[in-house]
């Protein structure tokens, strides 16, 4: 059974060459050309993964993807334009997965793709042992190990993590991870955050060189990688 993707984007040339592209790879796929079309499509297909471009006539992407996630966890990747930060962060809020900037190489966005459709396979498996690099962190015990050595964590360092990794590849916002994993949203906590992750790379980043797992994505927020 062929995954069914949906392509939300008002640039027919574009739209066309996603769909070629994507129909390359195997996947069902249909295209909508404003937000209204988009949000109805989505709801009758239930497609396994949307291609939303922000920018639409008749509704805005952000419209959009919050009528998509009050029926649907599709993984949602939005496309935008360099200059949209603001819009950005606020589609993370609102809960897309991931954004993609134009122009984008095709290669990268058919592995973003992959990835997503795969992670949210893994994620409907009950996968209670994490492991990434030298790292295990058990979710059941609530510790995190290297090479079998325990690592002494604070209460919102393991939760922070467990939330992250439990999520890899998937963007948050510092507001989002405040909510979620403080429970709270105040002016400034989003501070709190950036302390917790430094925290957490002395832990398990290597001293020198970037981060390999706790990633900044830059003008929004974390992701984690495995
Ligand atoms: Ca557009």
């Amino acid at each position: 059974m062929p995954r069914t993707l949906l392509v939300v984007e008002d640039e027919k040339p574009l739209a066309e060459t996603l769909r070629f592209n994507l129909e390359m790879e195997g996947y069902r796929v249909r295209t909508a050309e404003d937000g209204l079309e988009g949000l109805s499509m989505a709801r009758a297909l239930q497609p396994d993964l949307v291609l939303l471009d922000l920018m639409l006539p008749r509704m805005d992407g952000l419209q959009v993807l919050r009528g998509i996630r009050e029926h649907s966890q599709a993984p949602v990747l939005l496309l935008t334009a360099r200059t949209s930060e603001a819009d950005r962060v606020k589609g993370l809020d609102l809960g897309a997965d991931d954004y993609i900037t134009k122009p984008f190489s095709l290669a990268e966005l058919k592995a973003r793709v992959r990835a997503h459709l795969r992670r949210k396979q893994e994620i409907t498996v009950e996968d209670r042992v994490l492991t990434f690099g030298e790292f295990t962190l058990d979710l059941n015990r609530r510790l995190l190990s290297r090479h079998g050595e325990p690592i002494a964590l604070r209460p919102k360092e393991y939760e922070l993590l467990a939330y992250l990794a439990q999520r890899d590849g998937r963007a948050f916002t510092r507001d989002q991870l405040l909510n979620d994993v403080w429970d709270i949203s105040f002016a400034g906590g989003t501070r709190t955050v950036d302390v917790h992750v430094r925290w957490l790379r002395m832990k398990i980043e290597q001293p020198d060189g970037p981060p390999r797992h706790l990633i900044t994505v830059r003008g929004a927020g974390y992701r984690f990688e495995r």
